[in-house]
């Protein structure tokens, strides 16, 4: 990825509404999960990568993706959203707009590959059960990325146990060496769980 003077920039047709730096778009960690996750930890291997992308909303994250990966699957049920995304899809031909529910993998299945990397940003309770129905997709020893909104999981516990209750599940579903990374310096509330998936299942 390119970076310039503390700046993630980003190759692609520049949008309305970027910032230019150098004469590409400034890929704000404020204002995107992965964009932050890179800053704050490091970059996930995106090149040439073909992606899932899960919550695509009107496509802001997908858009910078879509300037590195090969093919970028971005699934979103808001139809208003999905309308912005489908605008987005016009321009880059490496977008595949899915407007669906990603609750039900099973309906999108003919139209996804294999894919190196499986992104997930909804915000939503069952957050950490979506992403795992989607799993099937993730190729193996492929890249696990899972954004937890905290606060949509129950503000009653704690964030460790928050934390701790999504590592479980996702560990019993084959994700492996995964990283907890702490977003909050740009994207409050929020942790990226980064892992792997193994070939093998795990009892715990
Ligand atoms: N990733 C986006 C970005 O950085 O540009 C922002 C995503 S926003 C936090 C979460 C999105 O997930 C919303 O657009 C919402 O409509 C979508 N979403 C929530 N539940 C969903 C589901 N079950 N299936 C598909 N999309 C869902």
């Amino acid at each position: 990825m390119i970076w310039k003077d503390g700046k993630l920039l980003s190759p692609g047709k520049i949008l309305p509404g970027d910032r230019v730096y150098h004469g590409m778009r400034i890929w704000d960690p404020a204002h995107s999960k992965v964009a932050a996750l890179c800053h704050i930890h490091g970059e996930p291997p995106v090149t040439d990568a073909s992606i899932l992308y899960l919550g695509a909303a009107s496509g802001s994250t997908v858009s910078f993706l879509s300037d590195y990966a090969e093919v970028v699957y971005a699934v979103e049920f808001s139809p208003r959203s999905v309308r912005d995304l489908i605008r987005l899809a016009y321009e880059r031909s490496n977008i595949i707009p899915i407007f669906e529910d990603a609750r039900y993998p099973e309906r999108y299945l003919p139209f996804v590959e294999p894919v190196d990397i499986l992104v997930q940003d909804i915000a939503q309770r069952d957050q950490a059960d979506i992403a795992i129905r989607n799993l099937s997709f993730l190729k193996q020893n492929g890249h696990f990325i899972l954004f937890l909104k905290l606060f949509s999981m129950g503000i009653e516990k704690k964030r460790e146990e928050l934390t701790d209750e999504v590592l479980k599940l996702i560990k019993r579903a084959g994700i492996i060496d995964i990283n907890v990374i702490n977003l909050d310096t740009y994207q409050s509330g929020h942790v990226a769980l980064w892992g792997i998936r193994s070939s093998q299942k795990k009892d715990e």
